[in-house]
């Protein structure tokens, strides 16, 4: 919480680690990988378990490539950027980039993978109107705040077995262990993980989405990823003991 009479905000708490299986659901390839797999890293580290659900491939992020020509291309430099930070099941969901509605379906979609893998832990990313505080944040993406939102909402939906009910029909059994969603990425972060141990492989875990970097900018792509993430993670420091953080804005369930 910012306070407003200008003090220094309070201090970040440190993420729970009683758990061991995490689930990260996002809406495209990159991600969790800006900034987010520096956590990541330091997680499998300990021999915690992490899966990537991917909402869409990403095939709309490549001005100069067809989407059915960018599709196979992302997910492939997705599942080297997820190998990168010790993350083995990376799954998609097969909603359309840059036209992902919130809903029942994507709701459906996420109670689905949360019942399939049985998190402790689940992430997302920032499902807020804005990067940073308003005003003057930059305006967020709807494909974010749509996952973000039904992401949130699916934590709750995997435990009942009233509400998708041909989820049980399927063999998918309610799981009601999700004990903490945590978004990346928030204006209003709680707690926060140090980035330290897992900076290095977070950089190249971004450098692996190369081809939407190239594109993306006319940066050298070592340069312009190990900027990011040390700038993405340098953000939360002063309320971290000094320490390159990965925060979070966590809600206990
Ligand atoms: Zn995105």
């Amino acid at each position: 919480m910012i306070d407003t009479a200008g003090q220094t905000p309070p201090q970040l708490e440190e993420m729970p680690s009683d758990w061991q299986r995490a689930l990260a659901v996002v809406a495209h390839p990159d991600d969790l990988e800006y900034g987010c797999a520096a956590a990541v890293a330091g997680w499998t580290d300990a021999g915690k378990e992490v899966v990537y659900v991917l909402a869409s491939r990403g095939e709309a992020g490549i001005d100069g490539l067809e989407p059915a020509v960018c599709a196979p291309l992302r997910e492939r430099e997705q599942r080297d950027s997820a190998a990168v930070v010790g993350v083995r099941t990376v799954e998609f969901l097969d909603h359309r980039d840059g036209v992902i509605e919130y809903g029942l379906g994507l709701r459906r979609d996420i109670a689905a993978a949360i019942r399939r893998h049985r998190p402790e832990l689940v992430l997302t990313l920032n499902h807020r109107d804005t990067w940073g505080p308003e005003p003057g944040g930059a305006w967020n993406t709807p494909d974010h705040l749509a996952v973000g939102r039904a992401t949130l909402d699916a934590a709750a939906d995997a435990g009942n077995r009233w509400i998708f009910p041909e989820l049980t029909e399927q063999g998918l059994a309610p799981w009601n262990g999700v004990r903490w969603v945590a978004v990346a990425g928030s204006n209003l972060p709680t707690h926060a993980v140090d980035a330290g141990p897992g900076l290095e492989r977070a950089t190249r875990s971004l450098l692996a989405h190369r081809t939407y970097i190239e594109a993306l900018t006319d940066e050298d792509p070592d340069a312009y990823c190990r900027d990011f993430v040390a700038m993405s993670t340098g953000r939360a420091s002063e309320r971290f003991g000094g320490r390159p953080a990965v925060a979070f804005e966590v809600f206990p369930r």
